[in-house]
Formats: C-alpha cells, structure tokens, sequence
C-alpha cells in the first residue's frame, strides 16, 4: 500500500512536470511535420535534360498537378532547342535543378569509358568545378529567374582531382542530392545537402511505388532521379512511370510530392524552428532550474 501509494505520488510529480513543461515557452513547438501533415515527402528528378523528360514525364507530371526538379546538363542542345518548354515547365512550378554544364565524371570509376578526357572529373580541380557550377546556376537564373535550388552531383561522383568538392558548394544549394541510395531512414538523420536518392532504370510500377510506400511507412524522404522515361537511356517504362505518379496523385494524405527545392526548404525551414526551440529551452532551464529541460521538446535536433 505505502509503494504503491508513493508510486502515485510520484507518477504526480511527472505529470505535474510535464504539465509545467507542456505550457512552458519551450515547449510550444510541435513535432516535424510534412506540409498537410503528409506522412512522407516525394521527390521526383529527372537528369540530364532528356526529350523523353519534355516529351513524356512533363506532359504526365502536369496532367496530375504534381511538381518535380529536372536537373538540366546545360551543354545538352536539348536545353537551348527546347528552352521554351523548361522555361513553361519552371513557371508552372516544377524546378530546374543545377546538373553542370558540362556533367563531368570521374573516368577512372568502372564501366566510365564514355567521359571524354576534357571531362574527366579526375583532372577537374575543386576551384574549377565550383566556378562551372556557379555559371550553370547563372545561366539557369537566365532561363527561369530563380535564385534558390538544388544540385544533383554528376555520375554522383563526390571527388574533384582527388579531393571532395560538395563542401565547397554547400552554401550555393537549397539541398544536395550527392548519392545513390535508399529511402531517408529517419528524419533526425536526413540532411537535405546529402541526400541519397533512388535511380530506379527498367523498374516496374509496383517497384516504384514500393519506394515511396517505404518512404511513407517511415515518416521520411523518398528521392527518385530518372533519366529516359519511355526513350532515350537508363529509362523507365512510361507506363511504370504513370503507374507511380497516378499512385502519389491518388493518396494525397500520404504524400507530399514537390520540386526538391521545396522540400529541402521546409526541412531546413523545421529544423530552424526546432533549433531556436531548443536554445529558448536552455534558456528557460537556465533561468527555471526547477523544470526539466528538455521534456516536450519533440523536434529532432537540427544540422
Ligand atoms: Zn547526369
């Protein structure tokens, strides 16, 4: 009787904690969410600057009002012979992501005998590569008249002569698609200048939306980069292309689907918000010693 009677008292004294701590400053803020309290982010990409990406996934994506980041190699003749229809694309929400000018690769990785030697990321300096970077996000300026986006990594090669360069970008980006890889594991983890995305080639329609399905069950980030859709090289089917976005387009509750910039400003834009949560916490447990610091705050700590 006397434990259990202390084991209320004590179980008072939590709840009386949390309670002080629930209406404290600190405590205001609210958990990450994904705008419209989505259970997952999409990111769709598309590089390169590909005719079947204006002829086909364009024409899909805006029939479903659904809104993407094409990643443009501006050296491709596909980007000045179309440039009206990236600049339409842009204006109607979709993003022109910073792909280089001129997609330098490194020559000596495996099966990258079509680099051709001037372009050979092994013998493009750090400086180099940065100063054709920020040109290509001056020419993309040119052609839609942003001044935020994103940049996926060339061959997502992260070295230049040797050396890592996406340090040396980071601050010129909204977000960095810098590796292949799997769907985000958890929010906490997901740092919007390395983020790994999917390069899903000749996949089926089930196996796509089991990427974002993935992405859904763990609350996080599912990135999708594309070449060909239905032509060109490394493509998917058209059909396993409509297959995904007809999926993302019918569970809306589930997904948040947008140009990468977008998304990659939110997660900085939460993070702020959890950070300057996180400071007026330790103030508060500072100047209020008798509070716990710390209890309320749900907001995994920020980058
Ligand atoms: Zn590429």
């Amino acid at each position: 009787m006397k434990q259990t009677m202390v084991g209320i008292s004590r179980r008072l004294m939590i709840w009386l904690t949390l309670g002080l701590s629930v209406f404290a400053p600190s405590a205001r803020s609210e958990p990450f969410q994904w705008p419209g309290g989505a259970r997952a982010a999409v990111s769709l990409s598309y590089d390169d600057a590909l005719p079947s990406q204006l002829d086909n996934a364009l024409p899909a994506l805006n029939a479903l009002g659904l809104k993407a980041t094409f990643y443009l190699t501006l050296s491709s003749p596909i980007v000045s012979q179309r440039l009206p229809e990236w600049r339409r694309a842009a204006a109607a929400g979709h993003e022109l992501g910073n792909h280089t000018l001129f997609h330098p690769c490194s020559r000596s990785a495996p099966g990258r005998d079509w680099v051709a030697a001037h372009r050979d990321l092994d013998r493009i300096s750090v400086t180099q590569l940065r100063e054709e970077i920020l040109l290509a996000n001056a020419y993309l300026h040119a052609i839609d008249g942003q001044t935020e986006r994103t940049y996926t990594a060339p061959c997502t090669d992260a070295l230049a002569a040797g050396q890592p360069y996406l340090p040396a970008i980071k601050s010129d980006f909204v977000g960095i698609k810098s590796r292949i890889g799997g769907v985000a594991p958890t929010l906490a983890t997901l740092d919007p200048l390395d983020v790994s995305t999917a390069g899903p080639v000749d996949a089926s329609g089930a196996a796509l939306i089991a990427i974002v399905q993935e992405a859904a069950a763990k609350g996080t980030l599912a990135s999708l980069t594309f070449h060909g859709i239905g032509g060109d090289y490394l493509s998917v089917p058209k059909e396993a292309h409509q297959a995904l976005l007809q999926h993302l387009a019918d569970n809306p509750k589930l997904y948040w689907v947008d140009s990468f910039v977008k998304i990659a400003a939110h997660v900085r834009q939460q993070r702020e918000r959890a950070a300057a949560s996180a400071a007026a916490s330790d103030v508060e447990a500072a100047t209020q010693p008798q509070a716990q610091a710390g209890v309320g705050r749900l907001v995994p700590s920020g980058h």
